[in-house]
């Protein structure tokens, strides 16, 4: 089976790559396990200098890796830089603080002797990748995992075999000895298959809810640990006291993200009824002042979306929620190939896409609320929990949102956005686990008792 590197903005195909044969996987898996006894030798001092040496390279090579991701899925090319260089920041982050969060926990068990908790690895671990953050999703997983001492085998999301190859390579020039990060080029169901192989020993997958369906069941027939970093339908809610000004400006940022196709982004603009309009005026200028353009271009602010199938399926969802009754405040739509105009719809019915599932593009869905209570109530009626943004300057309300917000994070006056020093994950249908800080080192760890008498 062969991987194609498919220019979104274009469709021009621009590089081929073999996909990964039945020997070389299982030599893969060999040799991860193989460096599990090599990373435990080098300690965490030497996986730090080659995390370290990792997190120059992705500094270094920024603008060139940048363009990779841009041309095989459309981000535009300063985010896709931006992208790169937080790479390197996560890389560092655990070189500094891997030994801290893994250092022995003593517990104090009288006639038990001397005990503690040691995180020790768990071993090879699986993670299976998306698109549309290529090179982050990748390292947010294998930063933490290199410095627990977990080697990495990953599977990565087909049409982005170039980037897949472009990390694996990264580590490789960094130290990092062979099979400690390893990428495979193989096809969804070929990677829930080797879930059930005794090498392996945990998985994490970033993804959609239904791969995450296939991949948490595949996991729990094997008895393994995985994490699921799924879809969402975060809530932006705008209470009557918020600074709507930049609101506004950094509600428009958090849809419009890479094009739209974040996990995280603000996707429900749930808005008070005192500043509906003000807030919707603000937003709609904010919105048409971008530049939708090339993702080459340095200027560009929203490009192609990753493919025209994506732009298919969410102009269905569009229609579908029109149809159902909703308003076009600016009209959202399908052009060529996959391209996209971004837009705006009100008054989403209960009953269509707009309500109910998750937009993956530049489309932005107001919902009208007159109390927090309704805010609340509309922010959980969805299946996903994910992120959420709350804007109010009112004490009372923001505990409320903190403590009843079902959501993985509440984001109060500041968009959601990932951070190596803060824990990401979701609850509900948008999965579980958690990923980054000390929280995400913690999962793939056996977390073992000592007890010294
Ligand atoms: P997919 O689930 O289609 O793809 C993600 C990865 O899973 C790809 O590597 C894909 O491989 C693989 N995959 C697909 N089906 C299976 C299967 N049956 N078994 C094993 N692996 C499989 O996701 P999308 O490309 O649609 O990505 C967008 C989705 O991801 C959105 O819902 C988004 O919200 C979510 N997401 C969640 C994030 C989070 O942190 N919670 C972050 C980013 C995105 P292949 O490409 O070969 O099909």
């Amino acid at each position: 089976m062969a991987f194609e590197s498919r220019n979104p903005a274009n469709g021009e195909v621009f590089a081929t790559y073999e996909g990964s044969d039945k020997d070389q996987i299982d030599s893969a898996l060999e040799q991860a396990v193989t460096a599990v006894g090599t990373l435990t030798r080098l300690g965490f001092k030497g996986r730090a200098e080659r995390m370290r040496r990792a997190g120059d390279i992705m500094e270094n090579e920024a603008g060139e890796l940048a363009k990779l991701m841009s041309r095989e899925m459309g981000k535009p090319v300063a985010q896709a830089r931006a992208e790169a260089e937080k790479c390197a920041w996560v890389c560092r982050y655990y070189a500094d603080n891997a030994e801290d969060f893994l250092k022995d926990e003593p517990i104090e068990a009288g006639d038990k002797g001397r005990c503690a908790l040691r995180y020790l690895p768990l071993g090879p671990v699986l993670a299976i990748m998306p698109w549309n953050f290529p090179f982050w999703q990748v390292f947010r997983f294998a930063a933490p995992n290199l410095m627990a001492g977990n080697p990495g085998l990953l599977k990565h999301a087909s049409n982005v075999p170039g980037c897949a190859k472009a990390i694996e390579d990264v580590f490789k020039r960094a130290g990092f000895e062979p099979g400690s990060f390893t990428s495979l080029l193989i096809d969804g169901k070929t990677a829930s298959g080797l879930v059930g192989d005794a090498r392996i020993r945990g998985v994490t997958l970033t993804g959609s809810e239904g791969a995450g369906r296939k991949v948490g069941e595949a996991a729990g027939q094997a008895i393994k640990p995985c994490v699921l970093e799924l879809g969402g339908s975060d809530a932006f809610v705008v209470m009557p006291s918020a600074d709507l000004e930049t609101a506004a400006k950094v509600g428009v940022k958090a849809r419009i993200q890479n094009n739209g196709q974040s996990c995280i982004a603000a996707k429900r603009f749930i808005v008070h009824e005192d500043v509906y309009e003000a807030f919707k005026d603000r937003f709609v200028q904010e919105l048409k002042a971008q530049t939708v353009g090339d993702p080459l271009d340095e200027d560009t602010d929203i490009g192609p979306l990753v493919g025209p199938d994506a732009a298919e399926e969410l102009d269905a969802q569009v229609r579908d929620t029109i149809k159902a009754g909703a308003r076009a405040v600016v009209e959202p739509g399908r052009r060529e190939g996959a391209w996209f105009t971004p837009g705006v719809l009100e008054d989403i019915p209960e009953d269509s896409p707009g309500y109910k599932d998750e937009l993956f593009g530049p489309v932005a869905l107001f919902f009208k609320i007159g109390d927090l209570e309704q805010a609340i109530h509309l922010a959980n009626d969805h299946r996903y929990g994910l992120g959420s943004s709350f804007w109010s300057k009112d004490e009372g309300e923001i505990e409320e949102a903190c403590n009843r917000i079902e959501a993985g994070s509440t984001y109060v006056n500041q968009m959601v956005a990932s951070d190596p020093r803060l824990p990401f994950g979701g609850v509900k249908a948008s999965g579980h686990g958690r990923e980054l800080a000390r929280a995400g080192i913690l999962e793939f760890t056996n977390r073992k008792t000592i007890a010294v008498k």
